[in-house]
């Protein structure tokens, strides 16, 4: 998966489609994501105990990462991310549009 927690990325499906947001978790596993401001889902509930109050919570809810793209900090454009090695052998994304390394 080549978009990581902390990453600031832009929808490109979806309800939220044109939203832009930075990414609170990111399932790798499910392919999912979470992101600040999007994706907004009402949850109904009940009051279980003292710690749950009941009502309507608004919340995030994950969408899959290929409804988002990476902005890349530099061009600041929706960028599709490239993979490179690094002399030290550690691999770092880029984006493919100005060449600037993202990690
Ligand atoms: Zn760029």
């Amino acid at each position: 998966m080549n978009i990581r927690k902390n990453d600031m990325v832009l929808v490109i499906a979806g309800k939220d489609r044109g939203k832009k947001g930075k990414v609170r978790f990111a399932y790798p596993r499910t392919e999912r994501i979470m992101v600040e401001g999007i994706n907004f889902i009402k949850k109904h509930s009940k009051a279980r105990g003292a710690v749950r109050q009941a009502g309507i919570i608004e919340r995030e809810a994950t969408i899959p990462v290929s409804n988002v793209m990476l902005l890349c900090s530099k061009c600041n454009k929706p960028a599709r991310v490239g993979f490179r090695f690094l002399t030290d052998g550690r691999r770092v994304r880029f984006c493919r549009a100005c060449g600037e390394v993202i990690d």
